[in-house]
């Protein structure tokens, strides 16, 4: 679906007119191709003393080839501040001391990481502190403006060396979409992480099953989990199978062509994936279906076959393959929620109801799935261009688009690289995290 605001916007003219006029201008977003440096320039790190983490964030961004930048320089594509060392409100301030005088430096498509610790393992003073910091993001977040994006990401005491491939992801052009997030690393018994032998394809030797893969976001996501390495297992209904096929022959995958809400569906794909692979590592619960009506006009098929595709289905699945131990130990279950079972929105009900219950799902199993250390996150997209958001309104349509700081709807593509950051193995730290991919949306924030 393309948006014909954005490109007339581009032209010479179109830009002229939007500046004259007052109109929103999206900024172009640069996205992670394949080969490219994992982060596009230098990045300056800071923090107030006392800290635990601007002493290791150097070594771990060498680790990844980034480079170092001076307080001096000229451009920052990134920005890091560690301010675990804040632990009352006075010392907030330190934040203004960093930023301020370098705010200006940071590149276009520039990246703003805060780290900070869990507010409720502080105590008292501290937590009051702790909990400022998603103040001062989610307002830079709006402030930054060129398509840079700024972020805070929660480290537990004990998960230091576990954020190695979460600074990747938010440092990288693959976050492009991702914005105003508050992200909780640790805090559970999973921070020992393995290295990938090769951080190009972090998911070699590993199984993921994408459900909905025929299309629009799955479709990215197995490509994007196929990228990283993993053999893809792409699931969709029988309707759809030459698509399905088509995909997954490409990647070198399987399909299985199923109704993900039929009755023995848990059972059969817990037995394609052990008899054909031993079990699998990687689950994607991407299958989602609309069926929009105000609740005055709502029946109940409507309402329930929603939360059959949405919720039901992928509850008894994911039970299922951790009951049945085909889920293996460090594994990753993601579902996908959606911004309107955080807002609400009209006419989806049934809709909003099933992605909160997303929501729930993770909140609920990742205690218990991390006693098989499997983890389990959740996206939350915004407005995606897809063939979903292509039948909703123009009017509508237009509001998503531009209802958010980066002006600009998402692509399949940035929900597929959150995903992969969630299924990577160096993200056993990341559990019971819901992160909008919604271009910090106005609505629900
Ligand atoms: P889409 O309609 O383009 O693709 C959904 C896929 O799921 C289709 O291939 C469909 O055949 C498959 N599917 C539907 N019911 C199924 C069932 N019972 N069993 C097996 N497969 C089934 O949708 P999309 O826009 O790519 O959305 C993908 C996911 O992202 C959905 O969960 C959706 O709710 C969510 N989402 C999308 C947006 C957006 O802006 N597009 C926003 C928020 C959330």
């Amino acid at each position: 679906m393309s948006d014909r605001y954005q490109a007339l916007v581009r032209t010479p003219v179109g830009q002229l007119v939007a500046k004259n006029l007052g109109l929103p201008n999206p900024p172009p977003l640069v996205r992670y191709t394949p080969g490219q440096p994992l982060v596009d320039g230098t990045v300056l790190v800071g923090g107030v003393p006392g800290g635990r983490l601007v002493d290791v964030v150097p070594g771990l961004l060498g680790d990844l080839g980034v480079q170092a930048s001076g307080e001096g320089d000229q451009r920052h594509r990134g920005l890091v501040f560690d301010a675990t060392g804040i632990t009352t409100a006075e010392h907030l301030v330190e934040l203004q001391r960093f930023f301020s005088p370098v705010v200006r430096s940071l590149a276009g498509n520039g990246r703003v990481l805060v780290l900070g610790s869990p507010p409720e393992l502080a105590e008292d003073g501290e937590r009051v502190a702790q909990r400022a910091l998603e103040g001062f993001t989610r307002s830079l977040g709006k402030e930054v403006g060129r398509g840079s994006t700024v972020q805070l990401v929660q480290v537990a005491p004990g998960a230091e060396q576990a954020i190695t491939s979460t600074l990747a992801f938010f440092l990288s052009a693959k976050s492009a979409y991702v914005s105003g997030q508050v992200v909780r690393l640790g805090g559970n018994s999973l921070t020992d992480v393995p290295e990938p032998a090769d951080w190009q394809r972090p998911l070699d030797g590993t199984v993921a099953l994408v459900t909905g893969a025929a299309r629009g976001i799955g479709e990215s996501i197995a490509r994007t989990l196929h990228r990283d390495g993993a053999t893809v297992v792409g699931l969709d209904v029988p309707q759809v199978a030459g698509d399905l096929k088509a995909l997954t022959d490409e990647l070198g995958g399987q399909a299985i062509n199923l109704d993900i809400t039929g009755k023995d569906a848990s059972q059969r794909i817990a037995a394609r994936l052990r008899d054909e692979y031993g079990g699998v590592d990687v689950v994607v619960h991407n299958a989602g279906i609309t069926r929009d009506r105000r609740l005055a006009n709502m029946d109940t098929d409507r309402f329930a076959s929603v939360l059959a595709v949405n919720l039901v289905a992928p509850q008894r699945i994911t039970e299922h393959l951790l009951g049945a131990d085909v889920l293996r130990p460090g594994g990753r279950v993601v579902g996908v929620a959606s911004i309107a079972g955080i807002a609400g929105n009209t006419g989806q009900t049934n809709y909003a109801t099933s992605k909160a219950g997303v929501i729930g799902l993770v909140q609920a199993l990742a205690g218990p799935a991390g006693e098989h250390k499997v983890t389990v996150n959740a996206v939350a997209p915004g407005f995606i261009e897809t063939q979903m958001t292509a039948t909703v309104p123009l009017a509508v349509r237009e509001a998503g688009r531009r209802m958010n700081s980066l002006r600009q709807g998402g692509l399949p593509v940035d929900v597929a690289e959150t995903v992969a950051w969630f299924a990577h193995p160096g993200s056993s730290a990341v559990t019971g995290n819901v992160v909008r991919v919604c271009g910090q949306s106005l609505l629900g924030a």
